[in-house]
This record gives structure tokens, C-alpha cells and sequence, in this order.
């Protein structure tokens, strides 16, 4: 964690990305510079509350387990990440940290291992990948080994900024934010040609985080502590 907060550090400040260790990619993935909102409007997303109460035994808030909105902070989610690895090696698990796997072993079509680009053998009776969505190349491997891999429908993503201001005011009616007040959300829900277009992840107050995985991309998120802009994701399904 300790390396990848330098290497963010460095991306922040130059803008040039460590393909390697980046917002996405490194203890935690992109998890854990996310901005830990908790909520979904799915209702079809298995037990939602044993998820949050694993989240507060490993360090987040008791709010989360009864907020609305539950939201842990990008502050708090190192510390929380660190807390489950710390977990995993307390009960026998071991974790290889840069080893980057570059190759899948394969036997009579079963996968029996993968190999990491130190040369390194890993031999497993189950293999999951866990990836997330920017490991590129571990989808051109898959392709090129032949492994069947399928698409799945996309959504289009726009990041909207206003001024904090801007939102207060439109949805506090009154021309400054008082102290006790939290910066105001909003969120959008429209049907445009038989298409869901919807505000997906409202950042009150937050920042915008460059979360590209390689030199020369332009990938943005969002998180939310405190500050004066409102980055908001609005998503379209296709
Ligand atoms: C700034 C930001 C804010 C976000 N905010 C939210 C939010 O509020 N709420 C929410 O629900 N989601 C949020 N997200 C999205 C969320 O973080 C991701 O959807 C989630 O982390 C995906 O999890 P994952 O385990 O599939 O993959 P990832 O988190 O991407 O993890 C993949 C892991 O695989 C590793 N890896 C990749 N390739 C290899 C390889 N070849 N060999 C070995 N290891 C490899 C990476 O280093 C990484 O550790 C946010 C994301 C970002 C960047």
C-alpha cells in the first residue's frame, strides 16, 4: 500500500502513469482509491448487509450498516484493505505482491496454473481471475489461448462538473450553503428512446480522480471528501 501511495503521489503530480501501480491496479485494485459508496438500486444483488457488516469488522463506520446511502470514504479504504489482507495471512493465506501474470497452464483444457512475468509457477486445481475491467492484456491472453471470453452490454459513461455552489443552490434553495448543511446531491432517471439514462455516481463536494491504467489514456472517476466541485457520472445503457 505504502508503494502505491507514492506511485499515485508521483501520478498526481507529473500525470504520467505506472502501468503497473496506478488508481486501478495494486493492492486492493481500484477498490481501493474508490470512493466506497456502498449503494445499489438493484434489488438483485445477493446479501447486501453481510457485505457491509464485513466492511465495519474491518474498519469502516457502524453509519454504513444503517445509512440510506452508505458511503466509506476513500480516506478509510486503504486502512480497510490492508485490515482483510492482514486477515487472509492471519488464517494461512498468502499474498504475492508484483507478480504480474503473463501466462495461463494449460492441460488437456483445463487450466492447471499461470506463470507471472519473474518466471514464477503457480500450479492450482482452480484458477479465478480477478482482474477487474482494465487488464487488457489478460483479455488479448485469453484470446489468444483460445479460452472463450464474451462481451457483456457496455455503459457509456459522461462525467458532468458543476460548482458545488451551483448544486446548493438549486437544490437548497438559498444562495450559500449553510455550516450544518452537507454539500447537495441530485441524481437524474430518464428513459430517452426506450434507453435508462441515469446519474450513476454523485460525488458531492468531491474530486476527480485520473484513473487511467496506461500513458497516453484519458480514464477519469470521482470520490467525495470535502471541497468545492461536484463530479457526477452519468451513465447511459446501450
Ligand atoms: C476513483 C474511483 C472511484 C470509484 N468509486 C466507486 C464507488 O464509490 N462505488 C463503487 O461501487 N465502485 C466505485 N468504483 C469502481 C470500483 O472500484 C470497481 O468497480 C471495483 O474495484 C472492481 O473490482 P475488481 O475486483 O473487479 O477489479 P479491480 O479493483 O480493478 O482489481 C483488479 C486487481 O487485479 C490486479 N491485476 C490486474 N492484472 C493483473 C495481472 N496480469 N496479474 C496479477 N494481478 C493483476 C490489479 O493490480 C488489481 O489489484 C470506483 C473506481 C475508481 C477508480
Amino acid at each position: 500500500m505504502r508503494a502505491r501511495r507514492r506511485d499515485l503521489a508521483a501520478l498526481n503530480k507529473t500525470g504520467i502513469v505506472n502501468p503497473e501501480s496506478n488508481y486501478c491496479f495494486g493492492e486492493g485494485g481500484a477498490g481501493t482509491y474508490s470512493d466506497g459508496k456502498l449503494y445499489t438500486r438493484s434489488n438483485k444483488r445477493g446479501n447486501i448487509q453481510r457485505i457491509l457488516n464485513i466492511f465495519r469488522q474491518f474498519g469502516a463506520d457502524d453509519a454504513i450498516t444503517t445509512d440510506a446511502h452508505p458511503h466509506i470514504g476513500t480516506n478509510k479504504l486503504p486502512h480497510i484493505i490492508t485490515a482483510m489482507r492482514e486477515q487472509v495471512t492471519d488464517s494461512g493465506g498468502a499474498v504475492h505482491f508484483e507478480q504480474k501474470v503473463t501466462d495461463f497452464i494449460l492441460e488437456k483444457d483445463q487450466v492447471t496454473g499461470v506463470k507471472t512475468a519473474a518466471g514464477d509457477v503457480f500450479h492450482a486445481r482452480h484458477v479465478i481471475l480477478a482482474t477487474g475491467h482494465s487488464a487488457r492484456d489478460i483479455f488479448e491472453l485469453l484470446h489468444a489461448k483460445g479460452i472463450l471470453i464474451e462481451r457483456k452490454p457496455f455503459a457509456l459513461g459522461v462525467r458532468v462538473e458543476h460548482p458545488q455552489s451551483l448544486i446548493d443552490s438549486a437544490q437548497y434553495h438559498c444562495a450559500v450553503r449553510g455550516d450544518h448543511l452537507p454539500p447537495a446531491s441530485y441524481s437524474l432517471v430518464e428513459q430517452v428512446n426506450g434507453r435508462g439514462v441515469f446519474s450513476f455516481c454523485m460525488c458531492p463536494g468531491g474530486i476527480i480522480a485520473p484513473a487511467a491504467t496506461s500513458p497516453g489514456e484519458l480514464v477519469v472517476n470521482g470520490w467525495s471528501p470535502p471541497n468545492a466541485i461536484t463530479p457526477t457520472l452519468i451513465r447511459a445503457w446501450w
